[in-house]
Parts: C-alpha cells; sequence; structure tokens
C-alpha cells in the first residue's frame, strides 16, 4: 500500500463547529470498523461511560448517541422526553433556542416560548411567575451557549427553579459541554443534548444525550418519530451492549473516541476552559485594540465564540473581509442576529494562542 500523508489544511476553523481537530483525530478515521463487531461496540460502550463521567461525578446518569448532527439529538430528546399530555416551555434568546420551539411545532408538542431577544438572558422572575401560575408545564428547556451571540445563559439559576416546582429541565449544551465545566446533578438538569463536533473536538456525525435514568426511563412509546425515538436507541445500546439501531457512523465515532482520550490528556474540561478562556480574552482585547466593538456586554460573553459589530466605516463588507482572512488561513463566520449586522469568530477546536495572535496579525495586514 502506498504510504499515506495526511493533508495539510488550506484554513483552520474559528467556527463553531465543525471545528479545527488534531491530525490524530483525523488519523483515527482511516480504519475500517464493522457497526456489529464487539471491538467497535467495547468503543461505543467506553465512550458512554466516559460522557457520564464528564457530566456528573454523582451516579443516576446514562448516555445514549444518535445519529445526524446535533439538531437531530435536540429533536430526538424532545420528542422522547415529553409525552403528549406534557407540556414545554422554551426559554430562547437566539437562533438555536427558537429552532426548539420550531421543533415542538412541528411534533405538535404542547409548548410556550418566553423569548427574551437576542441580547438578553432569560428574565427568572416570569419564569417563576409562568411556572407558579401554569401547572400544565412538565418540562423547561433552554440553550447554554447561545451560538448565535456567543451568550452563557445562566443553567444553574433557571436548574433551581426547574427544580423548585418539580419540572423537567432539559439543556442544550451543544455548543459548551466539554468546554465549559458543567454538573448535571448539581445544576438539577435531567437532560442535556450535545454533539461529537464541537468542545470535544471531534468531527460531525452524530450527537449525545446524557440522562438522569429515572426519568429517562420513564420515556417507552413517547416518540412521534421511528429513527429519532430516543428510548429505543438507548435500550438498543444497553441491552446489545454498544450496538446501535440502523448504521453508524462508525469513522466519526472512533475519532471521538480519540477526541475524548486527548481532551483526558490536556488534563479535562477545566484545562480546556481555561485555554479557550485565555483564547477568547486575548481575542477581545486585541479586536477592540484594533476597534471592533464585541455585541454582548462582557458579564454576558461566553468563552466559546465571540460576535463583532461590523465597523462602521462605510466601505466595510463583510464578504472582503471573509475573503481576504481565507486567503491568509482563517475561516470565520457570519453573524446571525436578525437587527444588528455582526460576524464571529469561534476560538473552539484545537486553536491555541498563537493561532489567535496570526489571526490578529491577519486582521491587520487585511483591507476592509
Ligand atoms: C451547533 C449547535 C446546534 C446543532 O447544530 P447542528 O448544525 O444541527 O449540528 C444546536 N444548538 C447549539 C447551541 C449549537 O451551537
Amino acid at each position: 500500500m502506498e504510504k499515506f500523508i495526511l493533508p495539510e489544511n488550506p484554513y483552520i476553523l474559528l467556527t463553531p463547529g465543525p471545528l479545527t481537530t488534531t491530525p490524530t483525530v483525523k488519523a483515527a478515521m482511516l480504519k475500517d470498523w464493522c457497526t456489529w463487531d464487539d471491538d467497535y461496540n467495547r468503543i461505543v460502550q467506553q465512550i458512554r461511560a466516559d460522557l457520564i463521567r464528564l457530566a456528573s461525578p454523582s451516579p443516576g446518569y446514562t448516555a445514549v448517541l444518535m445519529q445526524g448532527s446535533g439538531t437531530f439529538s435536540v429533536e430526538a430528546c424532545l420528542t422522547t422526553a415529553i409525552p403528549s399530555s406534557g407540556k414545554l416551555l422554551v426559554l430562547a434568546n437566539g437562533a438555536y433556542g427558537r429552532r426548539i420551539s420550531q421543533i415542538a411545532q412541528r411534533q405538535s408538542i404542547d409548548h410556550l416560548t418566553h423569548d427574551t431577544g437576542d441580547l438578553a438572558p432569560p428574565d427568572l422572575k416570569q419564569l417563576e411567575n409562568t411556572l407558579a401560575s401554569d401547572p400544565g408545564i412538565t418540562h423547561v428547556v433552554m440553550v447554554h451557549c447561545e451560538t448565535t451571540t456567543g451568550m452563557l445563559n445562566p443553567i444553574g439559576a433557571v436548574g433551581n427553579i426547574a427544580r423548585q416546582f418539580n419540572k423537567i429541565f432539559i439543556v442544550d449544551a451543544m455548543s459548551s459541554f466539554g468546554g465549559i465545566p458543567i454538573d448535571m446533578a448539581r445544576m438539577h438538569i435531567d437532560y442535556l443534548i450535545s454533539s461529537a463536533n464541537k468542545c470535544i473536538q471531534g468531527v460531525p456525525g452524530f450527537g449525545f444525550v446524557i440522562a438522569r435514568e429515572s426519568v429517562f426511563s420513564n420515556t417507552c412509546g413517547n416518540a412521534r418519530s421511528l429513527s429519532l425515538d430516543l428510548f429505543d436507541q438507548w435500550q438498543t445500546m444497553e441491552k446489545g451492549k454498544g450496538k446501535w439501531r440502523y448504521t453508524s457512523p462508525t469513522h466519526v465515532v472512533r475519532a471521538f473516541a480519540k477526541a475524548l482520550e486527548e481532551l483526558d490528556q490536556e488534563g479535562g474540561v477545566v484545562k480546556r476552559f481555561e485555554r479557550y478562556s485565555q483564547n477568547n480574552r486575548y481575542l477581545i482585547a486585541q479586536m477592540k485594540e484594533m476597534g471592533f466593538t464585541p455585541l454582548l456586554e462582557e458579564r454576558f460573553q461566553s468563552p466559546i465564540i465571540t460576535a463583532f459589530l461590523h465597523p462602521d466605516h462605510p466601505g466595510f463588507e463583510f464578504k472582503k473581509f471573509y475573503h481576504g482572512l481565507k486567503s491568509q488561513g482563517f475561516v470565520i463566520y457570519p453573524g446571525k442576529v436578525t437587527d444588528l449586522e455582526t460576524f464571529r469568530i469561534g476560538n473552539i477546536g484545537d486553536i491555541h494562542i498563537k493561532d489567535m495572535a496570526r489571526l490578529v496579525n491577519a486582521i491587520q495586514s487585511t483591507r476592509y
């Protein structure tokens, strides 16, 4: 066989996923694995155990993997967790929160949305009032890091309130899990959703849900979808010791196992959080120096991704700026906020302070 050399990346991804992965994670995909074989199923079981360990030091949780992008896992979780007699309260402040309402709509899940707009956190007083006045609500859902703006939402505070009112609490931690410390037990989270290609630093192809077992075990028959039935998927993985229903993304799973190993080698979630925070603080300080303004107030800013306002000189064109940076080896992200012109720079993935410093140089030498 010809010797295989991993090709160079033409650019690094400063996006919220897929993101820049290590050469060793990519190399893990070079073997073919049988989806039914014991060796492969053992890897799946190890991944499930690792995810549970990352989610809380307390016992009582289980993990299930689901094919597709992150949204598939959000939809699988909602359609399975909420029975036809249930009612969902959605706390939204960005595109991903609103997508949850859209899923509820499509799945005919009875729901109510509190939308505080893109720039404000959830209104905790309004939440308490609603839960007190509408006893029909059974589940509360929110996004942890709202990737639309980079806002870090207060899941601990909302978890406390959900707990007080005895509601099941679901968190879309897609862009934070593995990069920001979370303790599901302490934060009263019943279901946590994330995916392979965000802070664990794997490649895209599946998502996962970590669930409180005592709550999840009551959801048999709830799902309004066959392929997205998270309960059935869970039962198959439990009984088949790592077996998936239907074809699984074997190469992606292998890469994810490697990515989890590398997370441990880095020193776990706490160390990764420190690296991301350093990247983020450096980026914001340097961007401000160059005259850019972050969209959010500092106290709401996550260490994951930052939205910046377009500079107000009249000739600024995002397309030109984007291509100027791409030609120098950096891909950034367009904005997603409705009323304001923004762009976003992510700092998660195999990204280090030296990459941020190179980016700053590239921005300085780009005409925009
Ligand atoms: C990435 C992301 C998702 C899932 O997006 P997909 O494109 O389906 O992978 C959901 N919620 C948040 C907050 C995200 O950042």
